[in-house]
């Protein structure tokens, strides 16, 4: 059993008040309203300062730390390492942000303007993971994982309170499967508060290490490959502590989406609601489409995870044309309301 509590992200929801933005909007979409035949709403985590939910959970574990904390590291598909440069500089800590390959330059041109150090290291998560592990015990850093960490994870449960206080009527919640802190986080407090209430986890059909850990009933490994949801590549971690065990515990069932079913959610995101949003933010979404959560899931919510999409991609999946995932090639197609 987790030693997480509704506390712990109560707690945390007191704490990271002046660095993360609280209450995030829950507008309607229409044309996924429409598709699924009940409200569904769009809970925009786009707003943050950093662009993307993990705010809240960096903020909480950096706002944790001592204050004579010497530094501290992390590894990052992108997104946590902005979080966790943001909150330190807050702080006045140093931070090194360890990552692969594989993350987007936009993404590290974001770090680097923060003050961070960016150390790019092989092309998979884990061996940024060795790099990040390997300051931690060398120069005394503390290390604050993107999704293993009790106080990351009570820092992205905060939106699961949020989202029962704005819809109390919610029936279902989508969210991007990664490495689990925050769809753990989100359905401990929703399952908490109203058992009834079903959590599906949503994430690509390739290299989603979550979703091969539950079926196999542990923690395993997988090849990581280009996704149009980059953040949501990475392992899990064979050592992993807190995140396998949350969603194996509290997420009803877990949905994979393909690349072109990505592709076209963004594009519906974009056409429809005028949203920029990565492709991670657009599984949710593309889970509707295609069809695959089914009809009348009842009042349901999405989470709009992250905007800091590669604006070449953004722009070629908007326009309808190609796009190069690693050695595949995307089709083109164009969006018809
Ligand atoms: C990290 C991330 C996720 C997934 O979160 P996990 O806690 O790793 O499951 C989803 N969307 C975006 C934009 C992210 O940066």
């Amino acid at each position: 059993m987790t030693s997480l509590t509704l506390a712990d992200i109560l707690a945390a929801r007191k704490r990271i008040a002046g660095i993360a933005t609280l209450d995030t909007p829950l507008p309607p979409s229409p044309c996924l309203s429409a598709i699924a035949g009940d409200d569904v709403l769009l809970k925009l985590e786009i707003g943050q300062a950093t662009g993307a939910f993990k705010l809240r959970g960096a903020a909480n574990a950096v706002l944790s730390l001592p204050e004579s904390t010497k530094g501290v590291t992390c590894c990052s598909t992108g997104n946590h390492g902005r979080a966790v440069a943001y909150a330190a500089r807050a702080r006045g800590f140093r931070a090194v942000i360890c990552m692969s390959s594989l993350v987007p330059e936009a993404k590290l041109a974001g770090i680097r303007a923060l003050g961070a150090e960016a150390r790019i290291i092989g092309k998979s998560q884990d061996e940024a993971q060795v790099e990040s592990r390997h300051l931690a015990e060398e120069e005394g850093f503390h290390e604050i994982s993107p999704f293993d960490d009790l106080h990351v994870i009570a820092g992205q449960g905060t939106i699961g309170l949020e989202l029962l206080e704005q819809r109390p009527d919610l029936e279902t919640v989508l969210i991007p499967l990664s490495g689990g802190g925050l769809a753990g986080g989100i359905a401990f407090a929703l399952k908490t508060i109203k058992p009834s209430i079903r959590v599906v986890g949503i994430t690509m059909e390739h290299g989603a290490a979550m979703h091969a850990s539950l079926a196999a009933g542990k923690p395993v490994a997988v090849t990581e490959m280009a996704s149009l949801a980059d953040s949501l590549g990475g392992g899990i971690g064979l050592e992993n502590r807190h995140s396998f065990a949350l969603c194996r515990d509290f997420l009803d069932e877990v949905i994979l989406v393909s690349e072109e079913e990505i592709y076209r959610a963004m594009q519906m995101h974009y056409h429809e609601d005028r949203l920029v949003c990565e492709g991670a933010s657009a599984v949710g979404a593309a889970a509707l489409l295609s069809g695959r959560l089914g009809r009348h899931p009842g009042p349901t919510a999405t989470l709009i995870t992250g905007r800091n999409v590669d604006m070449q991609v953004f722009t070629d999946i908007v326009s309808g044309r190609a796009v190069q995932l690693g050695d595949t090639t995307l089709k083109g197609h164009i969006h018809a309301a």
